[in-house]
């Protein structure tokens, strides 16, 4: 099991990159991360929630967080 996780600092840059529309890029590799798409399993919740994962290919570190469409807090 690799069970490494990036830091806050470093999750939250990547979230921020792909926030911004820029892809994932891993933090400390500075490579591309795979990207999937991970299907909530339920369209009857009344909105599409999209899950992605992304995974680094190089270190295994990897990110896994909804992106809710028009997230405003
Ligand atoms: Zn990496």
């Amino acid at each position: 099991m690799d069970a490494a996780k990036f830091t806050i600092e470093e999750e939250a840059e990547v979230r921020r990159a792909v926030g911004a529309g820029e892809g994932a890029v891993c933090p400390r590799c500075h490579v591309a991360m795979t990207r999937r798409s991970l299907g909530g399993g339920s369209f009857g919740l009344g909105y599409a929630r999209r899950r992605e994962w992304f995974l680094c290919p190089r270190c295994h570190r990897s990110v896994i967080f909804d992106l809710k469409r028009g997230t405003r807090n």
